[in-house]
């Protein structure tokens, strides 16, 4: 027998209530802060998330689901539009084009940035509130929460400074959306963690003095460490390997390297939080496992996930627009992670379970032609109809209605055709009236609970 593969997994009815619930509300939610959806492919070129995400973290280096696009022969045009990123068009030193190297996204960020900078979206000159959701994928060792593929809600909030792109209000109000979205749909007993990244301008001196930190005890530290250090110290916070925990605990903060400008950016943010009073803790250790951060990077965290317990990250990426050949344009956004969020849901499956309004039980030859054309009128009155079948004796499909949970079965036979009048019974009393057809569908409604 052929499985799903391993890490990734089919969502079934009735979960899928679940699903569906915590999209409808991340929908409505965002619709109040003025956010759109954006939908951009699952697959993108593999240099995106490299020169993005970046090379030295576990997501790129470890985890990418990559191959090389050999069935298009060449490529021709590749990714023109967003400057640096068409580099796998051109030929090799050598002359000769290689195939392009696709990637499944293992995040959304980096795509819907392409996307601004491929579509120009700079030029209205307006903050760009967009939020998308769907599969990612990242060969990560399969467990409780950590799936190959996953999937996430995700929002970004992008544009020119003049447009107030920067600004903490941007970073404040988009926890406190996140804030308002878990509350609507019945979380409580999360963490809201805190850091700032500080920028490219306060960035060097804290990796310079994680450096000189680092170098007394290194010999002791794991391997990924080891190499990390020379390469991109911050990953080193990063790192879960618990022998290196004591070490890296006493490793000097980011915070306070912060220049002056990110002090105080982080301290607005602070103080908006408070005025809105969305509570949150300090974590001078978040520095998430993406490159692209700058200044503001958060968690929520989540008691009831064990292991897995972040619902959701984000932060903020002033750099990234421009690191891809794109205008300044700086973001904050975050990915909610929705397979953990349904897990940290108090909710079942079962609240949201919506049997049909009504089975419509054929009885003899003849008959499934009636049903058909009474079920299309009912569905058009908005009834929820589930049709039997004429070949089913009564018995058999009284006992599918309650089967399915439907509150009324109706049973059209040819007395009822030759009347215009069906038998609706009742399922929940036995209770069994006839109703002429006119009035079938409010009799049918009137007794929705
Ligand atoms: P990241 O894109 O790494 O910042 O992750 C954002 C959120 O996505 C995390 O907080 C998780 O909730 C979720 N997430 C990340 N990786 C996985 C995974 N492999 N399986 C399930 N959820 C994940």
């Amino acid at each position: 027998m052929i499985k799903a593969v391993r890490g990734t997994r089919d969502l079934l009815p009735p979960d899928t209530a679940l699903w569906n619930f915590v999209e409808e509300a991340a929908r409505e939610v965002f619709r109040l802060y003025n956010f759109q959806e954006i939908r951009t492919p699952i697959i993108e070129d593999l240099s995106l998330f490299q020169r993005s995400v970046g090379e030295e973290t576990d997501i790129v280096s470890k985890e990418m689901f990559s191959w090389p696009d050999v069935s298009g022969g060449v490529i021709k045009s590749g990714l023109k539009s967003i400057g640096q990123l068409d580099e796998p068009a051109k030929p090799g030193l050598d002359g000769i084009r290689r195939p392009q190297t696709l990637a499944l996204r293992p995040e959304a960020t980096a795509g819907i940035v392409r996307a601004y900078i491929e579509h120009d979206l700079n030029r209205t000159g307006l903050l760009h509130k967009l939020y998308m959701m769907g599969p990612m994928f990242r060969r990560e060792r399969p467990q409780k929460g950590r799936y190959r593929q996953f999937f996430q809600i995700d929002a970004e909030v992008i544009g020119p400074p003049t447009a107030g792109s920067e600004s903490p209000s941007v970073d404040a109000e988009l926890l406190e959306m996140l804030a308002q979205y878990l509350e609507r749909i019945g979380i409580t007993g999360w963490t809201l963690e805190l850091n700032s990244v500080g920028c490219a301008n306060d960035r060097p001196k804290y990796n310079e003095a994680l450096r000189a930190a680092l170098a007394k005890d290194l010999d002791k530290m794991c391997e990924d460490c080891r190499r990390r250090a020379i390469t991109n110290p911050l990953r080193v916070l990063d790192c879960k390997v618990p022998e290196d925990q004591p070490i890296i605990d006493k490793l000097p903060r980011m915070l306070d390297y912060l220049d002056e400008s990110c002090r105080q950016h982080f301290q607005a943010v602070q103080d908006l939080l408070a005025a809105v009073s969305v509570p949150y803790v300090i974590n001078a250790r978040l520095v998430r496992g993406l490159d692209y951060y700058t200044r503001t990077a958060f968690e929520f965290t989540h008691g009831a996930l064990g292991a897995q317990n972040a619902i959701l990250g984000g932060g903020r990426y002033d750099g990234l627009s421009e690191s891809l050949g794109g205008p300044k344009a700086p973001g904050i956004g975050f990915a909610i992670g929705e397979d953990r969020l349904v897990l940290a849901l108090s909710k079942t499956a079962e609240e949201f379970s919506a049997p049909p309004d009504a089975y419509l039980a054929p009885l003899g030859a003849g008959m499934d032609r009636e049903a058909a054309q009474l079920a299309r009128e009912l569905r058009k009155q908005g009834i929820v109809v589930e049709l039997g079948d004429e070949s089913f004796r009564l018995k058999k499909s009284l006992e599918t209605a309650s089967k399915i949970g439907a509150r009324h079965a109706v049973i059209i036979g040819e007395n009822e055709v030759k009347a215009d009048a069906f038998a609706v019974k009742n399922l929940a009393t036995g209770e069994q009236v006839t109703v002429p057809r006119a009035e079938l569908a409010s009799r049918i409604q009137e007794r929705r609970p």
